[in-house]
C-alpha cells in the first residue's frame, strides 16, 4: 500500500501579525501621523486617536543568546512585552503608554544600549556579515560596524545632523550590501591568485569564464590539467569570480583594501535615485579598530554637519556645492583612480547570460 504523503515543513517567514503590539494590529494601515517627542523615540497616531511609543536602540546585527534574553526581559518588565528590529539592525520596543518611555530608556541605557538612531542623527551602520554564513568575505564588515559607532555615539544619540545619514558596510566588492549616503566597500588591488591543481576538481570552469563581467577569464590547460588563466590587463579585480571558483583566491591580506563612497540614495516621492560615488580608496583593511577608515567618515561626517543646509542629505549637499568643492571641503585627495575612465564597456561587459570562450 502507498504510503500517505508526508506534508511538507513549511519553513518560510511566519505571519508577523501575530508578534505585532494590539495597537499596531488594530490600527494597521490606518495612521494619522507620526511626531519625533526626542531622540530614539518615535510617537504614532493613529486616525481611532490610538498612540504608540516606540523606543529605537541600537544593536550588533548578530546578535548571542544572552544579549537577545535581557533585550527580552528588558520588553516584558519595562515595555508591553513587544519588540521588533530594524534592517539596520536597531531594536525597537513599542509602548502604548506614554508613562513607560522614560523608565524603558533608563533600563536601557543602564543596560549600555544606546538609545538613539532617529530622525536627523547618524542611523545604526547596516552591514553583511560573511564572516557568520558567507564564503567570500574579505573583511569583517561588523568588527568596521562597532569601531565606527564607538566613535559616532553622539551622532547616533543626538540630532546634530543636517538630515538622517544611513551608512553601510560589506564584506566582499560584488554582492549585498554597501550602497548608502556613505557605504565603507571592500576593494580588492590585486587579480586573483589561482591554484592551478584544485581548478579541476573544484570549478565549473564555463560558469566562472561567463561570471566575469569583463571576460577576462579563458580556460586553459596547465600542467596538462585543465585550468583556467585571467587576463590581468583586463582583470578589474572584482572577485566575482572567487565564490564560484575559490582556488581564485583574490582576498589578500595586504592588498584587499577599503574604499568609501558616499551620495548613494533610493528615489522617493520627490526625487530620482542618486547614485554613490568613489571618494577615498585604498584605505588600509585594518583589524581591529579600522582607524582610518573611521578617521575618514568622521571627515566626512564633520564638513557634511557644518556645511550643509538644515535637511539637505548627503548627496543634496554635494549637488548644491559641486564635487571639486567636496573634495576641497573635506580635504581628501582627488586622485586619478576617481575618475572613472572605463572605455571598454560596449565591447567586452559580459552584459548577457551567453558563455564565452
Ligand atoms: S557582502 Fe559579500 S561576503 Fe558579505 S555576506 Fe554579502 S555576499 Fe557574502
Ligand atoms: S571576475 Fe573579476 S576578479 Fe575575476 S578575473 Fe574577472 S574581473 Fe578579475
Amino acid at each position: 500500500m502507498a504510503q500517505e504523503m508526508r506534508s511538507p515543513i513549511e519553513s518560510g517567514c511566519p505571519d508577523g501579525f501575530q508578534y505585532m503590539h494590539p495597537v499596531m494590529r488594530r490600527n494597521y494601515g490606518q495612521w494619522a501621523y507620526h511626531e519625533d517627542p526626542q531622540p530614539g523615540v518615535l510617537l504614532h497616531v493613529a486616525h481611532s486617536g490610538d498612540k504608540i511609543w516606540t523606543v529605537r536602540a541600537g544593536t550588533q546585527r548578530i546578535l548571542d543568546l544572552f544579549t537577545l534574553r535581557e533585550l527580552c526581559d528588558i520588553g516584558d518588565k519595562y515595555g508591553d512585552g513587544y519588540i521588533h528590529f530594524t534592517i539596520r539592525s536597531n531594536i525597537e520596543y513599542l509602548v502604548a503608554d506614554e508613562s513607560k518611555v522614560a523608565p524603558l530608556i533608563k533600563a536601557l541605557t543602564d543596560a549600555g544600549y544606546i538609545v538613539g538612531g532617529t530622525r536627523n542623527s547618524v542611523a545604526m551602520l547596516s552591514h553583511t556579515q560573511g564572516w557568520l554564513h558567507c564564503d567570500i568575505p574579505g573583511t569583517d564588515a561588523s568588527g568596521v560596524v562597532k569601531s565606527m559607532m564607538d566613535e559616532l555615539i553622539d551622532e547616533f544619540k543626538g540630532w546634530n545632523m543636517p538630515n538622517r545619514v544611513h551608512m553601510t558596510t560589506s564584506c566582499c566588492q560584488i554582492n549585498c550590501g554597501g550602497q548608502g549616503d556613505i557605504a565603507i566597500n571592500v576593494q580588492h588591488t590585486k587579480p586573483p591568485k589561482i591554484n592551478h591543481d584544485l581548478v579541476s576538481n573544484v570549478c565549473e570552469r564555463p560558469s566562472v569564464v561567463a561570471r566575469c563581467p569583463v571576460a577576462a577569464i579563458r580556460p586553459a590547460l596547465v600542467n596538462g590539467k585543465p585550468s583556467l588563466e585571467v587576463d590581468e590587463k583586463k582583470c578589474i579585480c572584482c572577485g566575482a569570480c572567487y565564490p564560484p571558483c575559490p582556488p581564485m583566491q583574490i582576498n589578500d591580506a595586504e592588498h584587499s583594501k577599503l574604499s568609501i563612497w558616499v551620495g548613494g540614495n533610493h528615489s522617493n516621492a520627490r526625487s530620482k535615485p542618486t547614485f554613490q560615488k568613489l571618494v577615498a580608496s585604498g584605505i588600509p583593511n585594518n583589524p581591529p579598530r579600522w582607524p582610518e577608515a573611521t578617521a575618514v567618515v568622521k571627515k566626512i561626517l564633520k564638513t557634511y554637519k557644518e556645511d550643509a543646509k538644515d535637511w539637505e542629505r548627503i548627496n543634496d549637499w554635494i549637488e548644491r556645492i559641486g564635487w571639486p568643492r567636496f573634495f576641497e571641503k573635506t580635504g581628501l585627495p582627488f586622485t586619478k583612480y576617481h575618475i572613472d575612465n572605463w572605455r571598454g564597456a560596449r565591447a567586452s561587459l559580459n552584459a548577457s547570460t551567453h558563455i564565452r570562450f
